[in-house]
């Protein structure tokens, strides 16, 4: 059985960037719904067995589909905190070191996400050497399919936004910065 995971934060911890509304749609509604699709998807024994990056590496389809998503999900809400710690750490130190300042980086993740067209998720990613790159990544698209590691995602699929921000998601992903925890996305890249 795959399962929800819980928020590490309240409902609203995460106002005004994200509304308590948007986080119980988004993660009550449209998690829940992968998580039971993928858990139709896979009875029994067999694949369901296999950690959820597993599915992700070996599957297409709507089992890529949902557990992508779950997946994808699972790392966009545990990155976020109501007050995060200044940015700071190795990931950080990298960006600086690739594009010159942690501003200039946001600056292209934001361009990157704006010009996804469609649904889809734009990535910070890790590769062997540690070397960062930014992807985008339509629909239920990881990173991990290319043999990198995940660190840190925006969400542009309009469900993620729209109910707050409308259609301007440029206005969101800008805002997204206040609450990511580099703590987190620390954590990912050294381990
Ligand atoms: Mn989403």
């Amino acid at each position: 059985m795959f399962t929800l995971i819980d928020l590490p934060y309240a409902p609203t911890a995460l106002e005004p960037v994200i509304s308590a509304q948007t986080l119980s749609f988004h993660h009550g509604k449209h998690l829940q719904a992968y998580v039971d699709n993928l858990n139709k998807l896979l009875p029994g024994t067999g694949p369901i067995d296999l950690q959820l990056e597993d599915v992700v590496k070996q599957s297409s389809g709507a089992i890529f589909n949902n557990a992508g998503q779950i997946l994808n999900h699972n790392l966009y809400f545990t990155q976020f905190a109501p007050n995060p710690a200044a940015p700071a750490g190795k990931v950080v130190d990298q960006i600086v070191k690739q594009w010159g300042s942690l501003d200039a980086f946001k600056a292209e993740f934001e361009a990157k996400g704006v010009s996804l067209f469609g649904s889809g998720w734009v990535w910070l990613a890790a590769d062997k050497d540690g070397t960062l790159v930014i992807t985008q990544e339509p629909n239920a698209g990881n990173p991990i399919t290319k043999g990198l590691k995940p660190l840190l995602t925006f969400d542009v699929w309009e469900h993620a936004y729209y109910l707050d921000y409308q259609n301007r998601r440029a206005a969101h992903l800008s805002a997204l910065w206040q609450i990511v925890d580099w703590k987190v996305v620390e954590a990912r890249y050294v381990k």
